[in-house]
């Protein structure tokens, strides 16, 4: 089954083109489904978040 990674934006299984759309319309969890801007291919949607938190120390003084 082909399937494509990509962390900027949803990127065809077909054509292998990055989608675009305005807004956080693909960070939207409940994407489940894209049809593709350039062959209009219908294929399924993952979306991941990931978040992680650096925290640094303060200086004494
Ligand atoms: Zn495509």
């Amino acid at each position: 089954m082909a399937y494509t990674f990509n962390t900027d934006a949803p990127e065809c299984p077909y054509c292998q083109r990055k989608q675009t759309h305005d807004g956080g319309f693909f960070y939207d969890e409940d994407l489940t489904e894209h049809e593709c801007d350039h062959c209009g291919k219908a294929f399924d949607v993952e979306v991941y978040h990931s978040t992680s938190w650096t925290c640094t120390a303060r200086p004494a003084h």
